[in-house]
């Protein structure tokens, strides 16, 4: 057999081959849809397609979550909880999401455990993620910064020091419920905590309770505000923004 002709019986037996074998190539099937172009911003963002919540001037996109104006300080191109006025929550509701958020806990050292610069990140109003000065502070595992709060530890504890700025940044995809109220899907959630994941896609739990009780769901709407919580701590937070998913 000369040279070519072995090849071609080659390339023929392979084709052969491939044919006598279902599915063989038939499962990777290369994706049609370009990505859409995204400007990424500066490090921490906000990219061009996220909706951003606090851009370091005004609490427009916030309001009391009792009603009425949110009542924190905005102050160097950041917001502080002042103490006993309430929660805040966003205007926008949101579902599915990533979020990027920075806070600091107060530089000045106040409190021991859960009074020491606590604050909180209320996915769809309910599901906490903790904001605490986690610093050479003790307290419950599942209580810390990084943690969902009474339901997950962080896996590591990667703060900074008190006053210096941390980052969020979180995966979040919300729950589904049935017609009568029953949970279909748990929400999940990933954070990174200044760039250290400390919970992978954990499936939550139910509502937030500080109460030593299996936390439990309670049907609510797809998207619902994210909420901040005054914890009586003047923690500050910045470059708040959002990509819903
Ligand atoms: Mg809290």
């Amino acid at each position: 057999m000369s040279r070519q002709n072995s090849f071609r019986s080659f390339v023929f037996a392979s084709f052969v081959i491939l044919a006598l074998t279902p599915g063989a190539l038939a499962q990777i099937k290369a994706p049609t849809v370009e990505p859409k172009i995204i400007n990424p911003g500066p490090v921490g963002g906000p990219p061009s397609d996220a909706i951003v919540l606090f851009g370091g001037k005004d609490l427009s996109q916030w309001q009391s979550l009792n009603g009425g104006e949110a009542k924190w300080l905005v102050k160097d191109g950041a917001i502080e909880v002042v103490g006993r006025t309430g929660d805040i929550v966003s205007k926008q509701d949101f579902g599915d999401m990533q979020l990027h958020i920075e806070w600091a806990t107060p530089a000045e050292v106040k409190g021991t455990g859960q009074g020491r610069g606590n604050s909180g990140i209320f996915l769809q109003g309910r599901y906490e993620i903790q904001v605490l000065d986690s610093y050479d502070n003790q307290t419950y595992f599942h209580g810390q910064a990084g943690a969902v709060y009474k339901q997950y530890a962080p896996l590591v504890n990667a703060s900074r020091k008190p006053g210096e700025w941390q980052t969020y940044d979180i995966v979040y995809h919300a729950p589904k419920f049935d017609e009568s109220g029953g949970v279909v899907k748990k929400a999940t959630v990933t954070v990174l905590h200044n760039g250290v994941l400390v919970q992978d896609n954990v499936e939550i739990l139910g509502s937030t309770t500080n109460e030593e009780v299996q936390p439990v769901y309670t049907k609510h709407p797809p998207k619902a505000p994210i909420r901040l919580q005054d914890h009586g701590n003047p923690t500050r937070f910045r470059n708040i923004w959002v990509r819903p998913l």
